[in-house]
């Protein structure tokens, strides 16, 4: 469909709405609409985003897809509980400013959550239009519809902020929960720092999601809102190394500690040759790449990274597709995705893997490695993979990968990026007694997001494990209100 028989097509929808005579039959005829990308064989030769984002005559024939049901199961499916019916029904109206200020009711960064949240599992799989048509990805595009108006709205409005009440609320870590925290918590008048481990701010949004995905001027311009808002952010400063949470309370005279510092631990498989040169953790390969430039290296970015050839990504999340694309886009002739279940229990998003595989990533399914096989100068030349079946279903629900013995084969290559989770990182347990962890290494906190200490709050992965970052959003919101009443009544 060309635009002009698209504008075509929506101003004969929306003469028939103004005479009243628009049918739900006639919003299933209008076709989904597919999100404009770059083309797979060009888009890998750069770090753009692959996505470019709905014409405006898009975004309102989509909108019109929407049914506008009465129960608006949409929303039960949303995280934070956005009004999704009504945003959805502003767009097809055109009222593009008024669909962005319903978002931000209950989300403060449409267009992050726009562009990365799982929609497909959320408010899209729960959406009428796709039980209809008994396809989720047929479901009215509520994803791209909230990133069309976050990009479309000129000018981001900061938020009132109340006179000041003297109290301090130290932020530890800049990810999506802290940015929430730190402005519910600046709008009801407290002084707020954010103290932030790396240089820039934004958490996994900024080191981890590669900027082909979410581009960081995004993200960086809701850290310009927080910082016009009065809130300071302390750079380069280690809680549990430069101060303790101890020392930022009862010394340095913070009233309340929200603790969003995620989960930044890289695992390994402690197999053989992990230690080889090549092989790298996903989280220092993705944060070279994305946070250091490395894809710039020797033309402004200082940071080197493995100029690779031949590549095996072991995982199969949102990180291994993430960490495969960027090696493509760093030069690499051949890279394989290595998972050891089957792609249904692949954990990462439908769109993330279509677009992994359209730039000619090759999946190995059930296979893993059992060892990395490295060269006289201890370099990478090899993995040796096993061969898997499925299982009985395990504690997580999916069917238990099973080796097949013997089936062993090998995989010449230079580089191994390993990509099968993170945990948190020991530091704020090990320096912070009588703070309250899970045997997972997680913060333990009340419906409010309160710690086990008084005037302390936690949200973000450090509390739920890697998850989201539409669900850090949310307990850094809840947070914010546990801190404020906190300090009400203080
Ligand atoms: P994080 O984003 O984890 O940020 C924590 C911040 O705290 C970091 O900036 C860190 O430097 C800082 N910090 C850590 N320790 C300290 C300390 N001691 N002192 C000071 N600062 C500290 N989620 C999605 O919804 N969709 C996706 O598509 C998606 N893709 C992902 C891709 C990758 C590669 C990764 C790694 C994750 C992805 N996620 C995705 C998960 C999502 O990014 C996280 O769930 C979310 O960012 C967690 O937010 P958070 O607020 O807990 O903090």
């Amino acid at each position: 469909m060309t635009e002009e028989e698209r504008e075509e097509m929506l101003q004969q929808l929306l003469a028939k709405q103004q005479a009243g005579e628009l049918k739900p039959a006639d919003r299933f005829d209008i076709p989904p609409q597919d999100m404009p990308v770059q083309d797979a064989s060009e888009r890998t030769k750069n770090v753009n985003e692959v996505a470019t984002g709905y014409t405006e005559t898009q975004a309102r024939l989509e909108a019109m897809r929407c049914l506008q049901c009465k129960n608006a199961p949409c929303i039960k499916g949303c995280t934070v509980r956005i009004r999704i019916n009504d945003f959805v029904a502003a767009i097809a109206d055109g009222e593009f400013k008024k669909a962005l200020s319903i978002i931000k009711e209950n989300s403060l960064l449409p267009a992050m959550c726009g562009r990365v949240c799982p929609q497909e599992v959320q408010c899209q799989e729960t959406c009428t239009v796709g039980k209809k048509l008994k396809d989720v990805s047929k479901a009215v595009s509520i994803g791209r519809l909230e990133r069309f108006v976050a990009d479309t709205v000129e000018g981001d409005e900061v938020p009132y902020v109340a006179p000041a009440t003297g109290k301090k609320v130290a932020i530890i870590g800049s990810g999506p929960g802290g940015i929430v925290a730190a402005s519910d918590v600046r709008r009801a008048g407290h002084d707020v720092t954010v103290f932030e481990a790396f240089h820039k701010a934004g958490g996994v949004m900024v080191y981890g999601i590669p900027e082909f995905r979410l581009p960081k001027a995004i993200v960086q311009e809701e850290i310009d809102v927080l910082t016009k808002m009065g809130v300071k952010i302390t750079y380069n400063f280690i809680v549990g190394r430069t101060r303790t949470i101890e020392q930022l309370m009862k010394e340095d005279g913070f009233d309340a500690v929200y603790i969003g510092v995620g989960a930044g631990l890289p695992r390994f498989m402690n197999i053989e040759g992990e230690s080889l040169v090549g092989v790298y953790s996903a989280n220092e390969y993705l944060t070279r790449a994305n946070l250091m430039k490395a894809y710039d290296f020797g033309k402004g970015a200082d940071t080197p990274i493995a100029f690779s050839k031949k590549v095996a990504v072991i995982g199969g999340g949102n990180v291994a597709m993430d960490s495969a694309r960027t090696a493509l886009r760093l030069g690499a002739e051949k890279v394989y995705l290595v998972y050891r279940r089957s792609e249904k229990e692949m954990p990462a998003r439908v769109e993330e893997v279509h677009h992994a595989k359209e730039e000619g990533i090759e999946f190995l399914i059930l296979q893993s490695p059992k060892r990395i096989i490295g060269d006289e100068n201890f370099n990478v030349k090899a993995i040796e993979c096993l061969k898997y079946e499925l299982g009985e279903p395990d504690d997580s629900g999916r069917r238990r990968p099973v080796p097949i013995e013997g089936s062993e084969f090998q995989i010449e290559l230079d580089t191994v990026i390993m990509a099968i989770g993170n945990g948190s990182n020991p530091l704020i347990q090990q320096t912070t007694p009588g703070l309250e962890f899970n045997k997972w290494g997680n913060i333990v906190v009340d419906e409010n997001c309160k710690t086990s200490i008084e005037g302390v709050y936690a949200g973000g992965d450090i509390v739920s494990g890697a998850a989201t970052v539409i669900l850090a959003m949310g307990q850094g919101k809840t947070a914010a209100a546990g801190i404020n009443e906190y300090l009400a009544e203080k």
